[in-house]
C-alpha cells in the first residue's frame, strides 16, 4: 500500500462538522470558526529519522524542516501562519542537547514568520526520533487557494528550481510564504500546491482535484544545478530532467493563473523577487493526464512523483 492509496482509503470515512469549509485532501484544512471575514487554516506534518532526515542530520535543521513543511502548506493556500504545537519523540539514549537543537531550529524559523509556538509534547520513542508539528494559520474568508480551481487554458507556473533537493536543500529550504501572499494579493490564482512529492506527482494531484490535464514544455522545466551535477555524475541530461520532474521535497510553489495574467505576473515578479526564479512551465488542457512537449512533439509523462513509503 502506498502513502496515497492509504490516504485515499481513509479519507472518505473521516468525520466532519459544520465548521469544515475544506476537509482533508488539500494542502491545509480550511475551517470557519465564526471569525468575521476570516477562515482558519489547519495543518500537521511529521518528519521521521531515517525517512525524512538521516541520523547524522543537524538537529537544528530537523526542527527547521518540520516547521517549514507546514509553513509551505500554509503558503500553498495563500494564507499566513499564526501558531504551532510540536510533538517530539526521542529514543531513550538520545543526548538531550539534540532536543535543544531541534527547538533552536524551530524557534529561529518561527520568529522569522511571527509564528508562536504554543505547546507541545515530548515522548519516548524506542528506535528513531520523530518530530510532528501542527500549524494554525488564517486567510481571508473565501480566498483560500485550493488545488481544485485550475481552468482549461491556464498558464502553469513554478517558483525556484527543481530536483536534487535531497543532496541537502530539503533540510534548509525556505517556505514561500511571502511570495504566496504577494501573489494572491495581486493576481487571481486559480489553483496552487506546494511541491513535496515532485512536480510530476504534485501536478497530478492538482489536475485530479481540478478535473483537467496539462501540457508541460520540456525546455521550460527549471532544472536545479544540484540535479544537473548529480545527473552528470550518473546518466546525463535526461536524468537531470527526470530528477526535476520526480524528486521530492523541493517545497516550491506550483500554481495556475489565467493566460492573460501570465506576462504581467512575470514582469512584476522580477521586480518583487529578483532572487527567485519564476517560470511558466506549461498550460492546463481539457485532455486528462500530463503530456511533455519538446521539439519532437508531445508524449505522455509516465514518471511518477516520489512516494514516501511502500
Ligand atoms: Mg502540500
Amino acid at each position: 500500500v502506498t502513502e496515497f492509496e492509504l490516504i485515499a482509503r481513509i479519507l472518505p470515512s473521516l468525520p466532519t462538522n459544520e465548521s469544515v469549509v475544506v476537509g482533508a485532501g488539500d494542502d491545509c484544512a480550511v475551517l470557519n470558526l465564526g471569525l468575521p471575514g476570516r477562515h482558519l487554516l489547519f495543518k500537521t506534518d511529521a518528519v521521521v529519522e531515517g525517512v525524512h532526515f538521516l541520523p547524522d542530520a543537524l538537529a537544528e535543521r530537523v526542527g527547521h524542516k518540520a516547521l517549514a513543511r507546514c509553513l509551505s502548506d500554509i503558503a500553498a493556500m495563500g494564507g499566513t501562519a499564526g501558531s504551532a504545537v510540536v510533538s517530539l519523540g526521542l529514543p531513550a539514549d538520545r543526548d538531550p542537547a539534540w532536543a535543544e537543537g531541534v527547538y533552536q531550529g524551530l524557534r529561529r524559523l518561527a520568529l522569522k514568520y511571527q509564528v508562536a509556538i504554543v505547546g507541545g509534547e515530548t515522548t519516548a520513542c524506542p528506535h528513531n526520533a520523530f518530530l510532528s508539528v501542527a500549524v494554525l494559520g488564517q486567510v481571508e474568508a473565501g480566498k483560500a487557494v485550493l488545488r481544485s480551481g485550475a481552468k482549461v487554458g491556464d498558464a502553469i507556473f513554478v517558483t525556484g528550481e527543481l530536483g536534487g533537493s535531497r543532496a541537502g536543500r530539503h533540510l534548509t529550504f525556505e517556505p514561500r510564504l511571502e511570495e504566496a501572499r504577494w501573489l494572491c494579493r495581486r493576481f487571481d490564482v486559480h489553483a496552487m500546491i506546494d511541491l513535496s512529492d515532485g512536480l510530476a506527482g504534485d501536478l497530478r494531484h492538482l489536475l485530479q482535484a481540478s478535473h483537467v490535464g496539462a501540457e508541460l514544455l520540456t525546455e521550460a522545466i527549471p532544472v536545479s544545478p544540484a540535479a544537473k551535477s548529480a545527473a552528470r555524475r550518473a546518466h546525463g541530461a535526461t536524468a537531470a530532467l527526470t530528477a526535476a520532474l520526480t524528486d521530492g521535497e523541493d517545497f516550491e510553489l506550483l500554481f495556475t493563473v489565467a493566460p492573460a495574467d501570465a506576462v504581467p505576473l512575470l514582469d512584476q515578479w522580477k521586480t518583487a523577487f529578483p532572487e527567485l526564479r519564476l517560470g511558466c512551465v506549461g498550460k492546463i488542457t481539457s485532455e486528462p493526464g500530463v503530456r511533455l512537449r519538446d521539439r519532437k512533439g508531445a508524449r505522455p509523462l509516465t514518471a511518477h512523483g516520489y512516494v514516501h513509503f511502500q
